[in-house]
């Protein structure tokens, strides 16, 4: 799925560094197409995404925290605080995505398989909800809208 998304093409440098993403933003990421807080963030989540595709053996790290995608979202420091009903709920779908994926806080692994990963993990429309059901860019998202699931 990830090398059939609308990610713009970068010839920004590789790297190995790790990246520290949320678990939900697997999908997301996936998902993206153009969408998003503010013209920063989604400047940044441009970004962020060719990174990966220009490096797709990049470790990330994946969390229930602010994360790369966060760092230029409107919201980051109420999400980072986790101090209202919604920061709680964006974490929720985080920790969907690491038990279904049976992965725990912090693991590390290479993005290629860490898309591969949550792309047969998550492949029945319950998955998809369990994660997504309270997004409010579900009909954006080309994840979520995505036929054959
Ligand atoms: S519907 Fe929302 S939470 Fe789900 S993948 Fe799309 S943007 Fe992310
Ligand atoms: S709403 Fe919260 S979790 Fe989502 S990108 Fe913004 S800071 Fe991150």
């Amino acid at each position: 799925m990830f090398k059939k998304s609308n990610i713009p093409k970068s010839d920004s440098e590789t790297g190995s560094k790790c990246l520290k993403i949320r678990a939900h933003h697997l999908c997301c990421i996936q998902g993206f197409q153009g969408y998003g807080y503010s013209p920063a963030f989604v400047a940044n989540m441009r970004a962020v995404i060719a990174d990966i595709k220009a490096s797709p053996s990049r470790p990330l790290e994946l969390v229930s925290e602010c994360d790369a995608i966060c760092a230029s979202c409107p919201s980051k420091r109420e999400c980072t605080a986790q101090v209202s009903v919604n920061s709680r709920s964006i974490r929720n779908m985080d920790l969907v995505v690491m038990e279904k994926l049976k992965i725990k806080e912090g693991t590390i692994m290479e993005a290629d398989k860490a898309f591969r990963l949550i792309n047969s993990q998550l492949a029945n429309a319950s998955d998809i909800e369990d994660v997504c059901g309270a997004c409010k860019w579900r009909q954006k998202c080309l994840w979520y809208l995505q036929e054959e699931r």
